[in-house]
């Protein structure tokens, strides 16, 4: 209350109008009191002067006896010019001071004795002061060494000056009050009007300062203030433009760092989170959105070196991997659980209220998929070398020992020539096969789709295994679903498979097996295609892996069979090609079966070049 504007119009009001009375009030009555003393001391001068008829007239009633008691009959005519009142009396005293005659008995009974009556007593003036603030007097001395040696006093009370001044006191008192409460009512009206645009507008900033853009102040009047509410309006306007510009400029870089597949995360130096991303989230989880995640934790999950001190950021031991960047460093193919990551570190700068701050941001990139590849490709190398070195050894040391020993007897020779040229077989079917893989892998397999008959295909196929099945005493199966609908696929390809399967059946069963070939139609325009066998079966490790290249359970049990470990992986491509799906069920020991699900139509269009 006491510091609002509206109480210190009041009070500076108030202290106005009480100096401005008290500043007239002191001259009014400076005034009436200077006046009021010339008034007395121009009518003596003017009275007693020695030519003028007061003073001829006394001096001619001197030679009378009663020389007092005329003085006082000259002077009592002389009443009015002289001012005598009730207040201003007039005496006639002996050279001693003491009263002869006067106009108030009583008063001249006790008359003091003032400075003039001493003067005029030594008959040197008698007007050399008005006698202070209580009185004023004038003191003339008559006939000084005569008979009817005597002073004329005159002494004047300044009652009525005083009373005067009394009621002009009361006056300014009664024009200061009225003027006080003239002023608390217009400083009422003033302080209204300079306060209550400047509390709207106060209520105004608050709502700006709370994030309200939306309200407008009223631009009331054209004065300074009205100015400030209209210059307010314009800056709130800037304002609320900037801040939206600003909202959406993070809106944009929230929305491209929520698109990013990398995991983007920015600390402070102290190691805080300052932003992250949700591709960060997905891989740090809940610690992370509850801001537990420092920079220190991060790196330790991340297994990563580094610490930042100041605007650098810094190895805390030496690490291969670390490369230098620009700004900081990035880590390639760092393992983190089963991902594989490459993670970069930058500092950043940034303006942190008006403190310049640095901090560091993360980019983890994860670069599993493109490790997998690398790896299946160094793997895919190894075992092609490892796979052709085998048959080109046997090669290599068979004509050898053919070419150093020309006597060698036929029957050796034969044999020796015979393994040669089923290594070479070995060596075709493993190129030939990585052949069909590669046009796969780059869609270059030229596919001729026809119309056909699976039934057909199967028992042709069983006819042309029917050799090695009686080789190895198998019994084979063939059951068909009736009314198996044509398919419409590659032929030759779909028999491939088909071929692959069988022989594997054939190949892991020991003599004596049992095979069944069974054709069936599924709902959705599927026929499936299924294989089974009670040969040695597979373990359940291995079956995951069945379809990569070059894999082969137990090595050495599959190498007498003469696999190259890449019949599954070629069947799978055809198949899925084909838009259809392939799966084995195993038990080792027990048996393996093979499933193959085709479209009726497969999505391969007739006649397809790729
Ligand atoms: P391979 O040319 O060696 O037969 P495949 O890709 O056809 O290559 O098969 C991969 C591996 O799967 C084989 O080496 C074999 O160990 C196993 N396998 C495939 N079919 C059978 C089956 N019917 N019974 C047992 N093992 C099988």
């Amino acid at each position: 209350m006491l510091k609002s504007l509206y109480f210190k119009i009041v009070l500076i009001l108030l202290i106005f109008i009480i100096a401005v009375m008290c500043a007239v009030g002191a001259i009014l009555m400076n005034g009436v009191t200077s006046f009021y003393i010339s008034d007395f001391t121009g009518q003596m001068t003017e009275c007693f002067s020695g030519d003028g008829l007061l003073m001829i007239e006394l001096e001619q009633v001197t030679a009378d006896e009663q020389y007092a008691d005329r003085m006082k009959q000259v002077l009592s005519s002389y009443g009015s010019i002289l001012g005598v009142d009730q207040y201003r009396n007039y005496y006639v005293l002996n050279t001693e001071g003491e009263m002869l005659a006067g106009s108030d008995i009583e008063l001249g009974a006790e008359l003091p004795v003032t400075p003039n009556i001493l003067s005029a007593i030594n008959n040197s003036g008698g007007n050399i002061g008005t006698g202070g603030m209580d009185y004023a007097d004038w003191a003339v001395r008559m006939n000084p060494g005569s008979e009817s040696d005597c002073i004329i006093y005159i002494k004047d009370s300044l009652e009525e000056m005083r009373q005067l001044n009394q009621k002009l006191f009361t006056i300014i008192l009664q024009a200061m009050v009225i003027g006080i409460l003239i002023a608390v009512l217009l400083s009422f009206f003033l302080a209204k009007a300079i306060s209550s645009p400047l509390q709207s507008l106060t209520y105004d900033t608050q709502l700006v300062a709370s994030g309200e853009f939306t309200h407008e102040i009223e631009v009331r009047s054209a004065d300074e203030i009205g100015v400030l509410a209209d210059n307010f309006n314009y800056m709130k306007e800037r304002l609320r433009a900037t801040l939206e510009e600003v909202d959406g400029e993070r809106e944009k870089l929230d929305i491209v760092l929520s698109c990013m597949r990398d995991a983007v995360l920015a600390f402070t130096a102290d190691g805080r989170v300052l932003h992250f991303n949700n591709s960060a989230v997905e891989l740090f989880g809940e610690p992370l959105k509850s801001e537990t995640l420092g920079m220190e934790e991060c790196f330790e999950i991340l297994d990563i070196p580094l610490i930042l001190e100041g605007n650098s950021i810094k190895l805390t031991s030496p690490d291969a991997a670390a490369e230098h960047t620009k700004d900081g460093f990035i880590f390639r193919d760092r393992t983190c659980g089963a991902r594989v990551y490459d993670v970069s570190f930058a500092v950043i700068r940034y303006v942190s209220g008006k403190r310049q701050s640095s901090g560091c941001v993360i980019i983890i990139h994860d670069v599993t998929s493109r490790y997998e590849l690398d790896e299946s490709r160094r793997e895919f190398v190894s075992n092609v070398s490892h796979e052709l070195k085998t048959p080109l050894t046997s090669i290599k040391a068979y004509t050898e020992t053919i070419l150093s020993d020309p006597e060698m007897d036929a029957e050796t020779r034969e044999y020796f020539l015979g393994i040669v040229l089923s290594e070479s077989d070995r060596m075709h079917r493993i190129v030939s096969d990585l052949l069909v893989l590669s046009r796969l892998d780059n869609k270059r397999t030229n596919w001729s789709v026809e119309t056909f008959d699976l039934r057909q295909s199967v028992r042709r196929l069983c006819e042309v295994m029917r050799g090695q099945v009686s080789e190895h005493n198998h019994r084979v199966t063939f059951g068909c679903q009736r009314g198996l609908p044509e398919i419409t696929a590659d032929r030759q390809r779909i028999e491939q498979v088909i071929l692959n399967i069988l022989s594997n059946a054939i190949k892991y069963t020991p003599d004596g097996g049992k095979i069944d070939i069974k054709l069936t139609q599924l709902p959705k325009k599927f026929v499936r295609i299924e294989i089974a066998d009670n040969g040695i079966g597979i373990p359940d490790d291995d079956i995951g892996h069945l379809f990569e290249r070059f894999y082969r359970v137990e090595k050495s049990r599959t190498q007498d069979a003469g696999g190259t470990g890449l019949g599954l992986a070629i069947a799978k491509e055809l198949v899925e090609a084909h838009g259809g799906r392939i799966a084995v069920k195993s038990a080792l020991g027990e048996g393996t079966t093979v499933t193959i699900d085709l479209p009726v139509e497969c999505k391969l269009e007739k006649n397809e070049k790729k």
